[in-house]
């Protein structure tokens, strides 16, 4: 039997790890590349033994050489606090990351899938957004070192489709959650979880009346696997998410309400450039690749629940 190879890099990290599985799982043979910024080794150290997976330890700001025939596209810190954290190397990580592994897909003439986001509209004037929707990004604000990295490399990818003939595919995620996440990761779902179970304050920013659609991880690994599989004619982008659309606070008393917590909650300032609304309109992934989400925030939230319990005892 051949096997599919595949270059899948930010492995290690939450979304990442779970594609790994997926992929193991279908009979691929699966290189991980990471730098551990945000990835953990935990995520994938059930895996280190498997005759048909590969560790790399490598940074995608610097050229990378492999043969491969699908290339995904993950690496980049996905939390603010941690894109923040050092704000150049965002972007170097989704423009220079976007460019090495253009470089590398079109020399070895491998499909090559971007994990996009729906950061890409910013704070969205529209609502739901939809693929033909540009967006509301603050070029230099907070979030722009990821907005505008993600967009940049958005661009680079049409590019490189249109110049030199490269398979691309596009797809643009929206909150995404489940195990694996780190504790100290920052967004939204791991923290009041993490601080739930803890019996901690529970942190809302500003009031807690913007909203986000929450899609469990195992929705998004089948919605990529399905882009990357789909006709070549098909580039994207395409929205993948869960369209059920929740306020934060409505979140925090969802999280209260399934740990069975005593945390109060509390409010904490809105941090600058805060989306106040954020829906995906999901005709488009419906459309071309027959795929919607199946898992409902409470049964999603409780599979993570389960895991940090594990994690945090
Ligand atoms: P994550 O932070 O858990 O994973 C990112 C991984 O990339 C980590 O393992 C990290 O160590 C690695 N990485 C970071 N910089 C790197 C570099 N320069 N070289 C090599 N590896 C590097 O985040 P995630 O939630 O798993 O996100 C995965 C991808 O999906 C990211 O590209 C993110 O922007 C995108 N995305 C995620 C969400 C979401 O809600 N989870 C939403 C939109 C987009
Ligand atoms: N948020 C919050 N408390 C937290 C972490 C986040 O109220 O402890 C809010 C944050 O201000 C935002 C929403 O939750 O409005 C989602 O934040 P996250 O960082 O998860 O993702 P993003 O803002 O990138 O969608």
């Amino acid at each position: 039997m051949t096997r599919k190879k595949v270059l899948i890099t930010g492995g290690a990290g939450f979304a990442g790890s779970h594609l790994c599985d997926r992929l193991l799982g279908e009979g691929c043979e699966v290189y991980c590349l990471d730098n551990f910024f945000t990835g953990q080794k935990q995520n994938i150290v059930h895996l280190l033994n498997h005759p048909y997976f590969e560790l790399i330890r490598h940074d995608v700001t610097a050229p990378f050489f492999i043969e491969a025939d699908e290339i995904y596209n993950l690496a980049c810190p996905a939390s603010p606090i941690h894109y923040q954290y050092n704000a150049i190397k965002t972007m170097k990580t989704s423009v220079m990351g976007a460019i090495n592994m253009l470089g590398l897909a079109k020399r070895i003439k491998a499909k090559i899938l971007q994990a996009s986001t729906s950061e890409v509209y910013g704070d969205p004037l529209v609502h739901p957004q939809a693929e033909n929707y540009w967006g509301h990004v603050n070029p230099i604000g907070e979030r722009s070192c990821y907005d505008e990295g993600k967009r940049s490399a958005e661009t680079l990818f049409v590019n490189y489709h249109k110049q030199n003939n490269v398979k691309i595919k596009i797809i643009r995620i929206f909150n995404t959650y489940g195990p694996r996440m780190h504790p100290n990761d920052g967004r939204v779902v791991s923290n009041f979880i993490v601080q739930a179970l803890q019996n901690k304050d529970i942190t809302v920013y500003g009031e807690g009346q913007q909203t986000r659609s929450f899609q469990y991880v195992d929705d998004l690994v089948e919605g990529m696997t399905r882009m990357m599989n789909s006709a070549d004619a098909f580039t994207g982008p395409v929205n993948i998410g869960n369209p059920n659309e929740f306020t934060i606070l409505e979140l925090a008393e969802q999280v209260i309400k399934l740990t069975g917590s005593k945390s109060k909650i509390i409010n904490k300032p809105l941090p600058a450039d805060d989306p106040m609304m954020r829906q995906p309109d999901i005709t488009l992934a419906k459309k071309e690749l027959n795929w919607a989400p199946k898992i409902e925030l409470e049964e999603g939230l409780e599979k993570t629940i389960a895991y940090f319990r594990e994690v945090i005892r």
